[in-house]
């Protein structure tokens, strides 16, 4: 056996074999696969092998689309058969917001080039006869869905990958993984001992036990599932051609031909987790006993849905185990807090993601990150020190019972919650606060506190029952005064002789001077935009950076990866916290609790004062695009804070607001918002965030080649914004815009400007039909709405309150 590589895979299942075809497809042939038994020796060989693209995540969705087509590329290459059978698939809607949710997909295939449609009930029939089209409204047809054989395709990945060079090595049982002071990797197995530079951990159903040799919690959990294949039934083996995939949500299942019968597959609500406690080392080809009972409900809605099972025979039933992470999107990439150390786990979709898994990974370990943002799968999405086991089972079972379900935008998701709380929680709860939840931190959506203003935000695609109380919230913003924690920002304290040095070389803006902030993006080598922070100067030697609350762990592998000597890096987040107040009345409140000058204070600029008893750093910016101060305090003082703030706005009306309002105030002014506008999807130039770059700072920063080679040629495309013809529906994101007839953009994030009294949308477009007064059409739930393109902010155009 080799006893050293470059790359030790462990896991040899569908996905390890992917990620190791992929790093010699990139050009990495001294890479090895160690597998405790034999190839697919977990989930894998038990799979129904069906894929499809549809996913509410669109870079998701364009990896399924990747990954589907690169079995035709893979059995050329090998010659293997994948067992391919492209038969097409329909979902089905049998209500308005299910229907809603596919019109919506529809849409967002249109620029991402899938050749998706809707069909009628009519066409369903045609298209997949065993379905009793009775209350169905419509569907969406994918011709990309089909199946496969699990095995077979995991052995043209493996003979791919040996083609480049990789080896595969069987029954080689990791026991243990030790990292050298050099951060290369000791794999000890039943086989011997292997040094690698970097281990991948792929295990699967046991990826777990693998990542805890290492000291890694993943956040996964295996969960049991069942599909029943069914004896011949003349009414599909008599048929013309192979029937297709038909998905229906609403019995929570799916089914496909499988030889000359059927078979499928349900997400049932009894469902159960499996091994709790950790997957058992002994456990391999053996299936989970048959249990009809947890069954049974799903069966009787499909006797209804696909009327010919009811007198099939069942020829056999498959029960197995597969893993999730807390929102059933795999967990790939750099572990956070580990040098050399990579994570493909949780892909519950294996034959839809695999490709894709592959390939991501594969970029980021051999070119430093990835051609696309990788967000929704990256592993650092939860939080390394956040996240546990009690608060992934929960999330977990929630997922596996929410497969089927409508994804609305404004779902809160109620499992394991609450889990992460500030002191102010139950003030404002009492103060009627309905919460959303953001990297496990409860975090204030609006506030119910008039007469017939919901407690519960019922989950909409279109303008929510929250429209009023989110009007009322905006409107004293701009009238008065509001106040809004500022808890969900991720902060960090960096101190140290080479502060400054480092924030120049890291970020690709200006560095500001004592007593000041500035606002920067932060680029990725390839120029992506992988932050946007704002930066204040305390001292010399300390600054204050706050950016995504939800991008901690994003942002703190890389601070950690790009680390310089001289500098320290405090991840603050929870620790300091506060308030922001923001409105024409946000300076007299703040005066009135500080014997400090607050009038000598000009826009961007950040002091230490006393506010109330709690010593505080106050900023002037506020991302409501008004006048306003974030307040920030060590967070045992929050509550004092509070007080000290909320009195003192009393004689102005002072109101507490949420996200739904600071969303809509952010739209005014066309803030852009992390994940939206900003992501590594996007560079700075095509987000118009370029204007932050500071390319006269004599400073190589990352990115910089990159940002300049965007000055010479101007990216094709570029962000604009758009005043909306909207009736009830407005944009969220990813909606086609028509031009002339043609898609030929996408919006980013959209709303509500509860201020102005219009929808707006932005959205990214060819740079040269970017003029003002732009006619566009918007695709919203299957309508096409016309839209305009604006350049004039709906509020404060010239910053005279802003900046006053
Ligand atoms: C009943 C059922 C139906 C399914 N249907 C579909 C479907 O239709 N379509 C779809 O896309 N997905 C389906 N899935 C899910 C699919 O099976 C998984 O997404 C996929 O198999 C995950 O592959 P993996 O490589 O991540 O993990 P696994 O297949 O679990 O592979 C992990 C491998 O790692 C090895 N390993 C673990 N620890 C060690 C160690 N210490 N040393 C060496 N080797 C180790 C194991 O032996 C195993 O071979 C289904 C799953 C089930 C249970």
């Amino acid at each position: 056996m080799k006893t050293t590589t470059r790359v030790a895979v462990i896991g040899g299942g569908v996905v390890g074999c992917s990620v190791l075809y992929h790093l010699t497809k990139l050009g990495w042939s001294d890479v090895m696969l160690l597998e405790r038994s034999e190839l697919t020796s977990g989930s894998t060989w038990h799979a129904a092998g069906g894929f499809h693209t549809l996913n509410g995540d669109t870079n998701m969705a364009a990896l399924q689309g990747y990954t589907i087509n690169l079995y035709k590329e893979l059995e050329a290459l090998t010659g293997m058969s994948c067992g391919l059978h492209h038969v097409g698939g329909v979902t089905l809607a049998d209500n308005q917001e299910r229907f809603d949710m596919l019109l919506a997909e529809r849409a967002k295939h249109r620029y991402m080039g899938l050749e998706t449609e809707i069909v009628t009930p009519d066409e369903i029939k045609k298209i997949a006869p065993v379905t009793n089209t009775d209350g169905i409204l419509g569907a969406l047809y994918d011709p990309l869905d089909g199946h496969l054989d699990p095995s077979g395709t995991t052995h043209a990945y493996a003979k791919a990958a040996r083609m480049g060079g990789a080896t595969i090595e069987t029954h080689c049982k990791v026991e243990e993984t030790n990292q050298r002071a050099d951060g290369t990797w000791d794999i000890v197995t039943n086989k011997g001992t292997i040094h690698a530079e970097h281990i991948v951990n792929a295990g699967g159903l046991w990826a777990r036990e693998v990542g805890a040799m290492a000291g890694v919690y993943l956040p996964l959990h295996p969960m049991e599932h069942q599909y029943i294949v069914t004896d011949d039934i003349p009414d599909i083996y008599n048929m013309d051609s192979e029937h297709p995939h038909v998905m229906d949500p609403a019995g929570e299942s799916y089914l496909r031909q499988e030889g000359r019968g059927l078979c499928i597959g349900f997400y049932e609500q009894p469902c159960r987790p499996w091994a709790v406690d950790g997957t058992p080392w002994d456990f391999g080809h053996e299936l989970l006993p048959d249990d009809y009972d947890k069954i049974e409900d799903s069966i009787a809605f499909a006797y209804k849905r696909f009327p010919v099972l009811e007198t099939a025979g069942i020829k056999s039933v498959i029960h197995g185990p597969f893993t999730f992470a807390p929102d059933g999107n795999p967990l790939v990439g750099p572990v956070p807090g580990m040098r050399n150390y990579w994570s493909a786990c949780g892909v519950m979709a294996g034959f839809s993601q695999g490709g894709g898994v592959g390939l991501m990974l594969a970029q980021w370990m051999i070119e430093g990150e990835t051609e696309r943002d990788t967000f929704a799968m990256d592993v650092a999405r939860f939080g390394q020190d956040v996240i546990t086991p009690g608060y992934t089972l929960p999330k977990v079972i929630e997922n596996y019972q929410k497969r089927f379900s409508v994804a609305y935008p404004n779902e809160e998701l109620p499992a394991a919650r609450p889990f992460r709380t500030t002191p102010m929680y139950d003030i404002f709860s009492d103060m009627g606060a309905v919460w959303g939840q953001q990297y496990g931190l409860e975090v204030a959506n609006y506030f119910a506190r008039e007469e017939g203003e919901p407690s519960y935000e019922t989950p909409s695609f279109r303008r929510s029952d929250a429209f009023g109380a989110t009007a009322r919230e905006v409107n004293a913003v701009r009238s008065s005064v509001g106040i809004n924690e500022v808890q969900n920002f991720g902060k960090y304290r960096i101190t140290g002789p080479n502060a400054r040095a480092w924030l120049d070389r890291i970020m690709a803006g200006r560095i500001p001077k004592e007593g000041r902030l500035s606002l920067t993006p932060m680029l990725s080598p390839k120029g992506r935009l992988i932050g946007d922070f704002t930066v204040s100067c305390l001292g010399e030697k300390e600054f204050q950076l706050t950016a995504s609350y939800g991008s901690q762990a994003f942002h703190t592998r890389w601070f950690e990866k790009n680390m310089d000597e001289g500098v320290i890096l405090e991840n603050i987040s929870d620790r300091r916290t506060g308030f922001q107040i923001a409105g024409p009345k946000a300076r007299e409140v703040l005066a009135a609790c500080t014997r400090s000058d607050v009038s000598e204070m000009k826009f961007m600029d950040v002091r230490r004062m006393c506010v109330g008893m709690a010593d505080c750093i106050v900023q002037r910016v506020s991302y409501t695009g008004d006048l306003g101060f974030e307040i920030y305090c060590d967070a045992m003082a929050q509550r004092q804070l509070w007080w000290t703030l909320w009195n003192a706005g009393q004689e102005h009306g002072m109101q507490p607001f949420g996200m739904r309002a600071m969303m809509s105030l952010r739209l005014d002014k066309f803030f852009g918002s992390w994940l939206s506008e900003f992501s590594p999807d996007y560079t700075a130039a095509e987000t118009g965030m370029d204007r932050f770059i500071s390319f006269k700072k004599n400073v190589d920063f990352i990115g910089r080649a990159a940002a300049e080679a965007e000055r010479e040629t101007p990216p094709a495309r570029q962000l604009c914004a758009f005043e909306v013809d909207a009736e009830t529906a407005d944009v969220v994101a990813y909606e086609p815009i028509w031009i002339e007839g043609k898609v030929q953009g996408f919006c980013t994030s959209g709303g509500y400007s509860h201020y102005a009294g219009k929808s707006i949308a932005q959205a990214l477009i060819p740079r040269e039909l970017a003029q003002d007064g732009l006619e566009v059409e918007i695709e919203i739930l299957g309508h096409m709405r016309k839209a305009k393109l604006i350049t004039t902010p709906l509020f404060d155009a010239d910053g005279a309150r802003m900046r006053g």
